[in-house]
């Protein structure tokens, strides 16, 4: 079922936690909403949910609106943080828990229970209490309690939040796979760009209660639409520098970045990311400021015209601090920011 978000604000007094949000998510796909904290990414999921009441706008699920319907008759499954479950009940119980509230007879629901529980590869764990859980356990539990009504839409809220990264990076795979074989569309908040780039159809990138940018996320990483979005998505960071551009060539200090931009004379932030940066014999040498190992790449900082910008290389190179290299930037990856900080150039 396709959900579509028109001119949607949540306002508490003169402060608007959501700013008139429009937004298309078409059936069977995940949509990644992503911010920092306090952007309005929660207050989006519970106006979608029906926990919390819109301001104005509206919410569609499918050809029916659903602004003003109560959550337990929107078709929702709703996932949280931290899993919700309800402790004194076994797994088994705890999944069949909203059949069992709809009337659904006992052994009826404990089919249901036990098909879920074997998507979610719990099956094995249906009469343990939650605390003989693993984190990632507990919310496998509570994935397939807000699935077992086969609802049309899936709102998850920082599910992963409480897990360590390695259970974090499982999980998540776990949730696509789920997601992917139920077909069911999907609303996955988080603050974790990361989380949201891998497993996301789209994603909305959401800042004091706007979304900036909605897009499938490698052509978002690519063309940021501002420094935002830029500067949010990507670690490590982007590097945002000052830059001349004259007749067409832009210059940082003594470096020729690139030649041949259609942008008025003047000075500009640009934004290089750290992977633009290849390794070139006769290329222009950049002082070498410190040299980190971070996973199977060297991070280095280069000094660029006085600028401290960071590069990332293959660690298979002897590079130490005070070193010279001769690097050249991908000319294409180069983005010029406008005073407004929208990107004008690329
Ligand atoms: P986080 O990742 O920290 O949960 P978020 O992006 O989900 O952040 P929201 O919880 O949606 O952010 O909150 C958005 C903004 O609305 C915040 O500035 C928050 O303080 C404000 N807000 C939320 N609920 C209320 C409320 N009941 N009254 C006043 N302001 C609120």
């Amino acid at each position: 079922m396709n959900i579509r978000i028109e001119n949607l604000t949540k306002a508490y007094g003169d402060f608007k936690a959501v700013d008139n949000m429009n937004l298309m998510v078409e059936d069977g796909q995940l949509v990644g909403l992503l911010g920092p904290s306090g952007c309005g990414k929660s207050t989006t999921l519970f106006m979608l949910a029906g926990l919390t009441e819109a301001t104005t706008g509206r919410i569609f699920f499918g050809d029916k609106e659903v602004t003003r319907v109560a959550p337990e008759d929107r078709g929702i499954g709703l996932v949280f943080q931290n899993y919700a479950l309800y402790p004194h009940m076994t797994v088994e119980d705890n999944i069949m828990f909203p059949l069992i509230n709809r009337k659904v007879r006992k052994d009826a629901a404990r089919q249901q229970a036990y098909e879920m529980a074997k998507l979610v590869q719990i099956d094995t764990l249906l009469k343990r209490k939650p605390s003989e859980l693993s984190g990632g356990q507990q919310q496998r539990v509570a994935i397939a309690r807000a699935l077992v009504k086969k609802p049309k839409v899936l709102l998850l809220d920082e599910p992963l939040s409480n897990l360590d990264a390695k259970l974090r990076v499982e999980t998540r795979e776990e949730i696509r796979r789920i997601q992917q074989e139920v077909g069911i569309t999907t609303i996955f908040v988080t603050h974790d760009q990361e989380e949201a780039m891998s497993i996301s159809d789209q994603i909305a990138v959401m800042k004091s209660g706007v979304v900036q940018q909605f897009d499938v996320p490698q052509s978002m990483y690519l063309n940021p639409c501002n420094r935002f979005v830029a500067t949010f998505l990507g670690t490590p960071e982007i590097n945002i520098i000052d830059v001349e551009v004259l007749g067409g060539t832009i210059k940082c200090g003594d470096v020729v970045l690139r030649t041949g931009v259609d942008v008025k004379n003047g000075t500009y932030k640009a934004g290089i990311r750290p992977e633009s940066f290849t390794h070139r014999e006769d290329d222009h040498k950049y002082k070498v400021n410190s040299v980190r190992m971070i996973g199977r790449d060297l991070l280095l900082h280069l000094d660029m015209a006085g600028r401290d910008v960071r590069a990332i290389t293959h660690s298979g190179q002897s590079i130490t601090t005070g070193d010279t290299v001769e690097f050249s930037v991908r000319e294409s990856s180069i983005l010029l920011f406008g005073s407004d900080d929208k990107v004008i150039g690329k």
